[in-house]
């Protein structure tokens, strides 16, 4: 279980996450959505403390983390039990489709080269990139960069995966093949919070739905909740522009 409380964050006087409490189950893909500038990215920088809060609390199944008095084992800790799929994939250019997934396994769960390796390639065998395993980024196309990014963080088996915005930077056609991907990734029981503008893939895969305005959650329910009978003028007037 994922549970976040008093979670805030500010960049000189703007207020970017207010005293956000959040509590995730096993299990759960919850999907993330608002303006632009509503905090999302902060959100879920600040759970792997990619963005370090000012106060608030996470708490990882027994890992508890004070954010204002972390130690560096913790934060270790917790970079452990999360990982992050980015818009811009993040893929380190000098290394192969392979050796990017490889890379985590070896330096920050100490495995042996050759289980990392096995462990690699079956990732990206799930992610449908057997025949692309050697391939550098640059060899690759966006989408089948960014099903590396997911194979990567998968073979991590983090407690929790974070996607942010994981198809906006790609073309139209390259969407769908990594949209499934995270489908499947849901299926499979994987717990998930997901920053998305694919309002149609959110209804179909997330359990669950938050709408995130001025750094607070002020509509959290399921999807047929949230888009159907939103409670908040916020939330409506930020669907009114989607349908
Ligand atoms: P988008 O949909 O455009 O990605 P978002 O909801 O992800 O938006 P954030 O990136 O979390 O929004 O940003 C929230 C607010 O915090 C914005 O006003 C942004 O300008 C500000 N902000 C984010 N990062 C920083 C930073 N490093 N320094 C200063 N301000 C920042
Ligand atoms: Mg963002």
């Amino acid at each position: 279980m994922i549970e976040i409380s008093g979670l805030t964050k500010s960049f000189h006087h703007n207020m970017v996450l207010d005293h956000i409490d959040l509590t995730i189950k096993r299990g759960d893909v919850v999907a993330v959505i608002g303006s632009s500038g509503a905090g999302k990215s902060t959100l879920l920088r600040a759970i792997n403390l990619l963005e370090v809060p000012d106060a608030g609390t996470i708490r990882i199944d027994e890992l508890i983390v004070n954010t204002a008095k972390k130690t560096k084992k913790e934060v270790i800790e917790l970079r452990k039990s999360t990982a992050m799929v980015f818009q811009q994939f993040n893929l380190f250019r000098q290394k192969t489709a392979l050796e990017n997934v490889m890379e985590g396994l070896i330096v920050v769960k100490k495995l042996p080269k050759e289980e990392a390796r096995k462990i690699a390639h079956l990732q990206l065998a799930k992610v449908g990139l057997s025949d692309r395993v050697n391939h550098y980024p640059k060899q690759l196309s966006g989408g089948q960069q960014q099903r590396v990014a997911i194979a990567r963080a998968l073979a991590m088996q983090p407690k929790i995966l974070l996607f942010d915005e994981p198809t906006s930077a790609l073309d139209p056609e390259l969407v769908g093949e990594v949209l499934d991907t995270i489908k499947k990734t849901a299926e499979e029981g994987n717990t998930m919070l997901l920053v998305s503008h694919e309002m149609n893939f959110v209804r179909k895969v997330a359990t669950r739905v938050i709408f995130l305005d001025q750094g607070r959650i002020v509509e959290d329910g399921t999807p047929q909740e949230v888009f159907s009978h939103p409670k908040s003028e916020r939330t409506k007037q930020f669907l009114a522009n989607y349908y």
